[in-house]
């Protein structure tokens, strides 16, 4: 499996000198495993990887498989800009959380109605199938996928996937339910629990890192976690190589870079098997 990221940034994205080596496009990851493909949100990175989809031929673009975490901005805003979704070809399969108010389709259609972007969602040549998601296991040869609700304002996904060699997971955004509880539906106990069933022992976890220790107490309740939570959670749930992603727009490169280090050398004090690194556009995990 080949874990490839587009776009690394939470909020908004956040090009410039100070970002460059970390990159500035918002959430897009791509997976691919014996030449199929899923994509992992579409921030801004999705321009970059419609892009090269289109110019490369490396994948059929017969059917487009793009998993929505969220539909906060900063995971859909690269869309519209998504060349495949111009391609008559194109049967391009959304698939997002259940709104608890929207369904994905509504939500998206206002999305690009005409006050934001001015071609409709009906007026676009790939054919759109949308699928809302829950707490459910599906396929999509050759990876079996995980969808559950996280802990995040709204309606929010993880998602494990699972191939052949390996499992991985993807928690784009997410706080730690005990600092703050946003699924008011479950219990701390019952979430822990679900956590620990879902992400116990993945090959690899690419996790929200969106605020430093020092910052996250003044922004609890804004859906996303703080360096240590990251940590805590892969370690409880035996990770084997922690990925922290969604990093803040105002997080420089040298700054992520000098964290970074301080939490190595913090793990490899305590022995800690746990491998920590940051998530970086234009770069690929092999697994
Ligand atoms: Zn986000
Ligand atoms: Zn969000």
């Amino acid at each position: 499996m080949k874990i490839r990221f587009w776009g690394v940034r939470g909020s908004i994205a956040s090009p410039g000198s100070d970002t460059a080596h970390f990159g500035g496009n918002t959430s897009c990851v791509q997976v691919i495993d014996q030449g199929a493909m899923l994509v992992l949100d579409a921030g801004t990175g999705a321009r970059g990887l419609g892009d090269y989809l289109i110019t490369s031929k490396a994948h059929s673009l017969k059917d487009v498989h793009v998993l929505l975490s969220h539909f906060h901005t900063d995971h859909i805003c690269g869309l519209p800009f998504f060349a495949p979704l111009y391609q008559a070809k194109v049967n391009l399969h959304l698939y997002g959380p259940k709104g608890f108010r929207r369904q994905p389709s509504a939500i998206l259609a206002s999305f690009f109605a005409e006050e934001f972007f001015p071609i409709a969602v009906t007026k676009l040549p790939a054919q759109l199938d949308f699928h809302p998601l829950g707490n459910e296991t599906f396929e999509i040869n050759p990876f079996q996928i995980t969808s559950f609700y996280v802990n995040h304002p709204g309606s929010a996904l993880g998602y494990v996937i699972q191939s052949k060699q390996c499992r991985i997971a993807y928690l784009s955004d997410h706080e730690p339910m005990k600092q703050y509880q946003h699924i008011k539906q479950s219990t701390l106990l019952h979430y822990e629990k679900l956590l620990l069933e879902h992400l116990g022992g993945v090959d690899l976890l690419i996790h929200d890192a969106h605020f430093t220790d020092a910052e996250y107490p003044n922004y609890r309740g804004w859906g996303h976690s703080p360096w240590s939570e990251a940590v805590a959670l892969a370690v409880s749930c035996r990770v084997k190589h922690l990925v922290l992603f969604h990093h803040a727009p105002t997080h420089s490169d040298a700054m992520l870079k000098k964290n970074l280090r301080q939490l190595q050398a913090q793990l490899k004090k305590k022995k800690s098997p746990l491998k920590v690194s940051l998530a970086r556009e234009g770069t690929t995990i092999t697994l």
